[in-house]
């Protein structure tokens, strides 16, 4: 068996979690010579981000052609190889590495009958807790209080907002506002409910502000704050963490392993964001995991784009002890629920292990992917 052709295939899509915004995302289809299909996703998220990365695919597909989709973790070397001066420390070619790879984990597993989940060594989790992660969609705090205990009431064990994000919420923008929102969310979803913040790109706090901000959301006990100090800052980070009691989470922006290295070894990262259509396919998060439970912090997989990072995701969060829940967006999208006939869903607040079908365990439906094809 060997790799017949790699289609790079960007689309562009409304995000009804997002306000319908145009969100980007660059697939790839690897196709076998006995006419195996694998699917594979980078979280591009940027118009200008889609052509780069589709045309790095398409060089590397040079690398790929005629290989063993089997051997992964060579061709993944051999990947990383190819991009040795464009893509050194990360970038765009972590995109098109992170796409490949995954369609290859895809169809080695349907090759080989098995689940990713059971490639990567089996499930180390039962089940995991869902939580949702989301933005708020009203102005009022109450009227976004009751929107999280609606998304909550379906089961799903937490709640992650979004600050700094699109509409009329303005959120993180005035200290005592949160507060009272922080405040109200507990009170709504009740104290056994997860419940997390996570601060976007609008999301600009000076060290003293995110002290005072998240010090007043102890009160409230946090799951975790989610980059109130941006991509780096180690050393805000470490005064934010010596002075505070909740979880700091970041690293969702980082690409490579030695990236996600450097944001371990500062001591300042509780929970790492890692997001496999990003950081290099399942081979790279599952590198990446195995550094997180070596220093003994978490791992949390940034599944918020299609169903097929969904999957990813899912499978690497079942095989590291490292993670410990699994996202969802609350609200119906195409990008996983037309996307897919069985698209991953909660049940009761449970994830369970993939195991049951070959590969990502997900059929592509190409006649959506067409429809979004740009
Ligand atoms: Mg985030």
């Amino acid at each position: 068996m060997k790799v017949a052709t790699v289609e790079a295939i960007p689309v562009a899509y409304p995000e009804p979690n997002d306000f319908n915004a145009t969100r980007y995302l660059c697939l790839v289809k690897i196709t076998t010579d006995d006419g195996i299909v694998g699917w594979g996703e980078s979280i591009t998220q940027f118009p200008e981000a889609n052509p780069a990365t589709a045309a790095i695919i398409n060089g590397m597909a040079e690398v790929i052609i005629g290989a063993d989709p089997i051997h992964t973790e060579a061709l993944w070397r051999q990947m990383k190889d190819r991009a040795w001066w464009y893509g050194y420390g990360g970038g765009i070619a972590s995109y098109a590495i992170s796409a490949i790879d995954i369609a290859l984990w895809d169809l080695k597993g349907k090759a080989l009958n098995r689940s990713v989940v059971d490639l990567l060594g089996g499930p180390v989790h039962e089940r995991l807790p869902a939580i949702a992660s989301a933005h708020a969609h009203h102005s009022s705090i109450p009227a976004m209080a009751e929107e999280a205990r609606e998304w909550v009431s379906t089961g799903l064990q937490g709640f992650k907002v979004g600050f700094g994000k699109r509409g009329d919420a303005r959120l993180g923008y005035e200290h005592d506002r949160d507060v009272e929102y922080v405040r109200a969310m507990r009170e709504a979803i009740g104290p056994d409910k997860m419940l997390m913040v996570d601060c976007g790109i609008a999301i600009k706090w000076d060290v003293a502000t995110a002290v005072k901000r998240v010090q007043r959301f102890d009160d409230y006990n946090l799951t975790w704050i989610e980059e109130p100090l941006g991509a780096w800052d180690p050393e805000g980070y470490a005064t934010l963490r010596a002075k505070t009691k909740t979880l700091i989470a970041y690293g969702e922006r980082e690409w490579t392993l030695p990236g996600f290295e450097r944001v371990l070894a500062t001591g300042s990262c509780d929970v790492l964001g890692v997001d496999p259509g990003r950081a290099e396919g399942i081979t790279g998060f599952k590198k990446i995991t195995d550094r997180v439970e070596a220093y003994r912090r978490q791992a949390n997989a940034h599944a918020w784009s299609s169903a097929i990072v969904s999957a990813a995701s899912l499978a690497i969060s079942f095989s590291s002890p490292a993670c410990k829940l699994f996202e969802f967006k609350p609200l119906r999208n195409p990008m996983q629920h037309d996307l897919v006939p069985n698209p991953i869903e909660h049940q009761d607040g449970w994830v369970y292990p993939p195991t049951e079908r070959p590969g990502l365990g997900i059929d592509i439906n190409e006649e959506v992917v067409n429809r979004y094809r740009q």
